[in-house]
């Protein structure tokens, strides 16, 4: 019998965070996906429970951040060293995320500790909701290959062992640290620390008192017999014990629901604890870097892309930044306003960042502040204009004026009688910000955008968005000229900025939006007859 065919644009595989992402900013982006996740549901047992301050940015971004909030758990983002919960604090030091305070200070966004699983499932929901969007879970990726045209992979349905075939012109491999996408295509991983297994035991105890008033997120267990972090992960008693652990030594332990149970009281310090052993799973860990995130159609992203050090809590943030930075060029490319190279600068944009959050995982770059970490890194690419001199690369503070390569900076306007972000104008197509003398750029915008069939929103940052002091306020978040502009990338980072008006401004944009989105070289066209997707059609507004 053959084998059905469905031919989709983007196959994501993996239904964890990243490939949940993946899905909904395809939708977003006016894109058809289809995702395949080889379990039932979404993620069991809750591992990540850290979640930065630009996830939170993008949660807020899509609606779902509220929902999450449901779930938030009240502590402290730090570690508090002791030989058992119980016991007397030895140490605390903080887990790199900044306080709400200094979150607030450059982000409409705060970090929160929320468990994994609560995220997935606002995520699922969210994807699913999009008639773009196909998710089908309990589903495997099988095999895979590619040819210069598509990508061929078969998948199987759970139990009842049904395959069928699907054609699609790119994947994100978003299937985690074992990815069977990054086997196929034959890219390896390149660790920087060896490998540990370790043993996450998920139960459910009355101990949350215990902590007596040092409510933080994680707690690093420093016991003779026990040597694990203990992680609260609902407000209803549920936590995880995650220890490293010898398969050799210890074969059994991991279905030894007793001895787990012992293990469980050990680290909390209480010998007639009730204790449910509500799950227990092993994995191994290790920090590692792929050594390519390409290969043909194939994108990694994701711990497909790279394993971080769980304590630092960045793993989930940077998979989920992962196809922030991808989906638009995915979209760009697939909807014809983005040349093929565009694709390239993926792995030139987020390797680095991936490679130095390894680095902070092993250690280093202790220096850099958690919100550094998180987005106060440039990209450095065809797919930015920097400036002579300027910084482009590297990790500093988040910038509060824009810069370009670096994520657009958050302020306050009002918009259509709305107080919104600035970085809620982001995310859909290109945004233009243009001072308030900057009338031209705006004109050239909407020019450029029709011509090259790509979607620039613009907005004027005048007097009635930012208030009387709109000149000196425009200058303080831009750094520009009154008669300046700031082109804005769908995923929020800065791709040019112009301190004043020059002469020949739609031959300026031209340049600029050809080379941003790998085009040089090609004549732009008018666009008369040509329809746009609706998501892509240009519109002009005003703040
Ligand atoms: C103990 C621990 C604590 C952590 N704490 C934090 C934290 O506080 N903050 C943070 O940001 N990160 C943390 N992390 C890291 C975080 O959990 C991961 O970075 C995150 O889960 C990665 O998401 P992902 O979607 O890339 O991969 P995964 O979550 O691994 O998802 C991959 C998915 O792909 C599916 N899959 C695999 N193969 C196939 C196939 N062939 N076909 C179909 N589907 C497939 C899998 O079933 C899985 O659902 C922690 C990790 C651990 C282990």
């Amino acid at each position: 019998m053959q084998i059905p065919i469905h031919e989709v644009p983007v196959l994501i595989v993996g239904g964890g965070a990243t490939g949940l992402a993946a899905s909904i900013l395809l939708s977003r982006l006016g894109m058809r996906s289809l995702l395949v996740e080889r379990h039932v549901g979404t993620s069991v047992p809750p591992l990540a429970t850290g979640l930065t301050t630009r996830t939170m940015e993008l949660f807020r971004h899509w609606g779902i951040d509220t929902r999450i909030r449901d779930y938030v758990l009240d502590v402290d983002i730090s570690v508090s060293r002791g030989q058992t919960l119980a016991g007397v604090e030895r140490h605390r030091e903080a887990l790199g995320f900044p306080t709400a305070d200094q979150a607030r200070a450059v982000s409409p966004a705060q970090p929160v500790i929320c468990s994994q699983e609560f995220v997935e499932r606002a995520l699922r929901d969210l994807a699913g909701a999009s008639p773009l969007a196909e998710l089908r879970f309990d589903t495997q990726l099988v095999s895979l290959s590619q040819d210069a045209t598509g990508v061929d992979a078969v998948v199987r349905v759970g139990i009842s062992g049904r395959e069928s075939r699907i054609r699609a012109q790119y994947v994100v491999a978003a299937d985690g640290v074992a990815s069977a996408v990054r086997r196929h295509v034959g890219i390896p991983m390149l660790a920087s620390t060896r490998t540990i297994d370790y043993l996450a035991v998920t139960f459910r105890a009355s101990i949350d008192h215990l902590a007596r008033g040092r409510r933080c997120a994680v707690y690093a267990i420093e016991h003779p017999d026990v040597n694990g972090l203990l992680v609260p992960t609902s407000r209803g008693g549920r936590w995880v014990l995650c220890m490293p652990y010898d398969p050799a030594r210890e074969p059994r332990l991991v279905r030894d629901l007793p001895a787990l149970a012992d293990k469980v009281r050990t680290a909390v310090g209480v010998a007639d604890l009730h204790v449910d052993v509500i799950e227990a799973s092993t994995a191994q860990g290790a920090t590692q870097v792929a050594e390519r995130f390409r290969a043909g159609r194939v994108f990694l992203a994701g711990d497909a892309a790279h394993e971080l050090d769980p304590l630092h809590g960045m793993g989930m943030g940077t998979g989920i930044q992962d196809v922030n930075n991808l989906a638009w060029k995915l979209a760009a490319v697939l909807q014809g306003w983005g040349g093929r190279s565009l694709l390239d600068t993926y792995e030139s944009e987020r390797r680095p960042v991936a490679v130095r959050n390894a680095a902070r995982s092993n250690g280093a770059l202790q220096q850099l502040s958690g919100l550094a970490l998180d987005m106060g890194f440039g990209y450095v690419s065809s797919a930015v204009i920097g400036e002579p001199g300027a910084m482009r690369g590297g990790v500093d503070e988040p910038a509060t004026v824009a810069a370009p390569g670096r994520r657009a900076p958050h302020f306050w306007l009002q918009h259509n009688g709305r107080r919104i972000s600035s970085l809620d104008l982001f995310g859909q197509g290109f945004v233009l910000l243009a001072g308030p003398e900057g009338d031209a750029w705006i004109e050239a915008a909407a020019k450029v955008s029709l011509a090259w069939s790509a979607h620039i929103d613009t907005v004027v940052l005048n007097e009635r968005s930012l208030g009387s002091n709109a000149v000196e306020r425009w200058t303080s978040h831009m750094g520009l000229d009154p008669r300046g502009a700031v082109l804005v990338r769908p995923d929020g980072h800065v791709a040019w900025r112009s301190a004043g008006l020059r002469s020949g401004a739609v031959a300026s944009m031209t340049a600029v939006v050809a080379t941003v989105l790998g085009r040089d070289g090609e004549e732009s066209r008018t666009l008369t007859g040509t329809v746009l997707h609706p998501a892509y059609a240009p519109s002009r507004r005003s703040a």
